[in-house]
């Protein structure tokens, strides 16, 4: 199989600094074959001229980390290797500036984490804040790399009580015994990411790059209901109605019956059109125009959503959402009513309840019921659309479940749909 054959999944690095993720990212690439040849080749010259005969991959980390520290960068985002059935992209880590909110927006979504966590720390405060924003975010698979072990010996015993630790705190937030891997390695020294270290004798399961080709697949969003958001209504004559907007999940094909909501008119498509093309089936990504019989050009409007009429998109009366408050020059209180954006659609919506405040790092409860909220602070909100809304469960649909509230010319928060109540 070619890489792009390959099922894809968005890999998260994620840690207490300094316990090794751009090491382990490092690591993984070079034992994949991922590092270029050239970069490899001029790093053994250079090694060899330093006076070091062997070519170690420790050393080039290390060079590496000093070329960061001198503000070269290499960059971690973005980089790309493979595994027997998966092609994995290592997406932005937290840490980076804007991860938060990448990833509430949807611009960063990882399929699963890889927490690195060094076995002579265990448990630190950035492990805390990063399980628990990867658990808001919908990561639920989860490898656990208990790295540096050359740096306790390769005790099991210290290998055993740092696994009960974050056991015992993924738990705690909500992830399942199944969904969690544990692996002992040294990232810097290799063992147990490609092969089996032979200084850990007692340990028999698998290595880091099986552990990753283990990663159930994720849910295409091929399989999901038939969402449209849709972005302009034309008439074109002889045609008729053309509605025109990206797939985000499902798959469209003509003769089918689609409902648009929240205007509720149901039509059968006619046929779809894609680059100026006719094509039989459109799915996730497409941007189309379909032609749609039985629905005028004024009776549905940019901000509709189109499904299958057996599994059409949600009109919420109410929803609970976990938000962020980016940007706001004072204080956001119950009956706050600024517009907020989901998918094309635009709607003001009134902030009925601030049901608690959380501590957007850890996720822990500061405040039930505060009487308001300011820039920085993580809540969870009771939200009521002033006019009818279509957005769905960032569980169910991810792609239509979260939106960004804008006042005042800025984005002054984002979020996603926890729980939604749908109208009558
Ligand atoms: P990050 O902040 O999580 O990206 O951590 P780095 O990858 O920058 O690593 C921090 C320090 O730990 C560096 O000096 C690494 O060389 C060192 N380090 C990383 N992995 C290992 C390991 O497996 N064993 C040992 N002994 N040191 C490591």
């Amino acid at each position: 199989m070619s890489d792009e054959d390959k099922p894809h999944l968005n890999l998260a690095l994620i840690g207490h600094v300094d316990h090794g993720k751009s090491t382990l990212v490092g690591r993984l690439l070079y034992e994949t074959g991922n590092v270029p040849e050239h970069v490899i080749e001029e790093y053994k010259k250079e090694a060899e001229e330093k006076g070091k005969s062997t070519f170690e991959f420790a050393w080039v980390m290390d060079e590496l980390s000093e070329e960061r520290e001198r503000g070269l960068t290499i960059d971690i985002a973005h980089k790309r290797f493979d595994t027997d059935s998966y092609y994995f992209t290592i997406v932005d880590c937290p840490g980076h500036r804007d991860f938060v909110k990448n990833m509430i927006t949807g611009a960063s979504q990882a399929d699963a984490a890889v927490l690195v966590v060094d076995a002579s720390e265990g448990v630190m405060p950035q492990t805390k804040e990063h399980v628990y924003l990867s658990k808001t975010l919908g990561i639920d698979q989860m490898i656990v790399a208990v790295n540096k072990m050359d740096k306790v010996d390769w005790d099991e015993n210290k290998y055993e009580q740092v696994e009960s630790e974050i056991d015992e705190l993924l738990k705690r937030i909500g992830y399942k015994p199944g969904d969690i891997q544990y692996v002992p390695i040294s990232a810097l020294e290799g063992g147990n990411i490609a092969e089996p270290a032979d200084t850990s004798p007692w340990y028999d399961g698998p290595n880091l790059l099986e552990e990753l080709d283990n990663l159930k697949k994720p849910e295409e969003p091929v399989d999901l209901p038939l969402r449209i958001p849709i972005q302009d209504v034309y008439s074109i004559s002889g045609i008729g109605t053309v509605p025109v907007g990206r797939v985000e999940t499902g798959k469209i094909k003509p003769e089918e019956e689609v409902r648009f909501e929240p205007s509720g008119k149901t039509g059968e498509v006619k046929s779809i059109e894609m680059h100026h093309e006719e094509v039989p089936e459109a799915g996730p990504g497409d941007n189309i125009g379909f032609n749609i019989r039985g629905v005028g050009k004024d009776e549905i409007q940019r901000g509709d959503v189109a499904g299958h009429t057996d599994n059409p998109p949600t009109v919420v009366d109410e929803f609970t959402a976990q938000i962020i408050v980016l940007s706001h020059p004072s204080a956001i209180t119950a009956g706050y009513t600024p517009v907020f954006h989901a998918h094309t659609s635009q709607v003001a919506c009134t902030i009925t309840e601030i049901l608690q405040k959380k501590d957007p790092k850890t996720g822990e409860v500061k405040e039930e019921n505060p009487d308001f909220i300011k820039q920085g602070d993580s809540a969870v909100v009771k939200v009521k659309p002033q006019r009818p809304l279509v957005i769905e469960k960032l569980k169910e649909i991810p792609q239509l479940g979260r939106f960004a509230i804008r006042d005042m010319g800025q984005t002054v928060a984002t979020g996603a749909v926890m729980d939604l109540k749908e109208k009558e």
